[in-house]
């Protein structure tokens, strides 16, 4: 390797280290390839965030009126559906209602098991839950029995045990005596000269105004009175009684028609739930808001983490790169020395070589000589030293032959290969990072 090769790298290297634009090495690549990746994963998971909070805000945002379907055409699209039918807590149809002070509703096997537990909390919303009795949730249960008259598992018909003969399964309704009727019973219901006038509909043909008015209409009985609607409501008591309750505690109360009650109710409720909806909007609009708001803080933050990133990396690049290249004009320094000195070496060597050339001419020339000229005395005189002579002279002439010297200063054998010395190359991770001034 000649001196001005080596000074040539040396400065293309140096140039190379302080341009300005990073260097194009597979080193720099790798690193700018796993910031693209980084990057696009950043970028993801901000729009993932975003996009599930949106999706939390859509669910809290109720459908318009105008949209929503018919109650019967509705009830049909969510039967099934986990809301309604299936209970929370086991995931099994929901089997006898009952209503939680959270307004939850759980089957009543759910909530055998869960009262039992030290700490009876809501399935749903793990709200805990005092002991104490629960109510059945009847308009869920009046939705699961029209559900079931819907698709056709109408169940017993109503005049079993009451009128005599074989009935089959109840097939209609009565809209005005509210009773489930078999084939026989429907069409004796409209043969009968007192009920002809009422409306008897096949369970299948149930449509949205039935739906409705059999659920707004539907009666309940009075747990101390058998077979007694309860048709009135008692102000005082805020307590829905049967005619036979008035009689009773209830004589000197202010009592009104359960119908008149509920309508009042019933205007009070929509009034609440326009409020909440206004609510709800407002808290979605809100919510929005503060997505779009944290969307734009998000990507303001990653673009800003990217230029941060970018210029660390470029920086430990140009750091990287300028420490290997002074670590290559290192050794190519130590080469360089190397080099004049394996110089010197050869030149001692081949002076080593003449010098023995000379010495074993001499010794040929001299035991030639005795061998053709000397007599009997002279060869015993001479021989035991000239072959003591000979033999060092084949020594030193194997051990001039022997080469190893050569790599001896800068490799090592490992495993029978020449490998440069570990303290050669060594330092290189060391320094890897040197300051600034360095
Ligand atoms: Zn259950
Ligand atoms: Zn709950
Ligand atoms: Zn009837
Ligand atoms: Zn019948
Ligand atoms: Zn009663
Ligand atoms: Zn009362």
């Amino acid at each position: 390797m000649s001196d001005s090769k080596s000074d040539g790298t040396s400065n293309n290297l140096l140039e190379r280290s302080d341009s300005l634009t990073p260097p194009e090495t597979p080193l720099a690549n790798r690193v700018r390839n796993q910031l693209r990746n980084l990057r696009k994963a950043l970028r993801e998971s901000v729009n993932e965030t975003c996009n599930s909070a949106m999706n939390a805000a859509g669910k809290f945002r109720r459908p318009s009126r105008e949209s929503s379907p018919n109650p019967l055409q509705n009830f049909r699209q969510r039967a099934g559906s986990k809301d309604i039918f299936n209970c929370p807590g086991c995931s099994k149809p929901l089997a006898q209602p009952k209503l939680l002070p959270c307004a939850h509703t759980i089957c009543h096997q759910c909530l055998k098991t869960l009262a039992e537990q030290t700490e009876f909390k809501c399935p749903v919303c793990k709200m805990n839950v005092p002991p104490g009795s629960f109510e059945e949730n009847h308009i869920v249960q009046s939705l699961l029995d029209m559900y079931k008259k819907v698709i056709g598992e109408g169940g017993q018909c109503s005049n079993e045990g009451l009128v005599t003969g074989t009935h089959g399964t109840a097939v209609s309704i009565c809209l005005q005596c509210r009773e489930d009727l078999c084939d026989q019973c429907s069409q004796h219901h409209t043969q009968t000269s007192i009920t002809a006038s009422h409306d008897v509909i096949q369970h299948s043909k149930l449509n949205a105004g039935h739906f409705r008015a059999l659920q707004r209409e539907r009666r309940m009985f009075c747990t101390f009175h058998k077979g007694k609607v309860l048709d009135i409501f008692c102000r005082n008591c805020k307590e829905c009684v049967c005619s036979q309750c008035l009689v009773g505690e209830h004589q000197k109360h202010e009592c009104t028609s359960i119908e008149e009650a509920a309508e009042i109710e019933r205007g009070k409720i929509k009034e609440a739930l326009l409020l909440e909806e206004t609510n709800v909007s407002e808290a979605s609009v809100a919510l929005a808001r503060a997505n779009d708001d944290l969307k734009k803080e998000m990507t303001t933050n990653l673009s800003q983490v990217e230029q941060m990133v970018d210029s660390v990396a470029d920086e430990l690049i140009h750091t990287f790169s300028r420490s290997v290249n002074n670590k290559r004009r290192e050794l190519l320094f130590v080469i360089n020395n190397f080099e004049k000195e394996q110089k010197s070496l050869l030149k001692k060597h081949k002076n080593s070589l003449l010098a023995h050339h000379t010495a074993v001419k001499s010794m040929q020339d001299l035991t030639s000589l005795i061998y053709q000229h000397g007599s009997a005395v002279e060869i015993m005189k001479h021989s035991e030293n000239l072959q003591q002579k000979a033999t060092e002279l084949r020594d030193q002439g194997s051990q001039l032959k022997d080469e190893t010297w050569r790599r001896k200063v800068l490799f090592c054998q490992v495993e029978g290969e020449y490998v440069p010395k570990p303290n050669l190359i060594g330092s290189i991770t060391q320094d890897k990072y040197p300051s600034p001034n360095s």
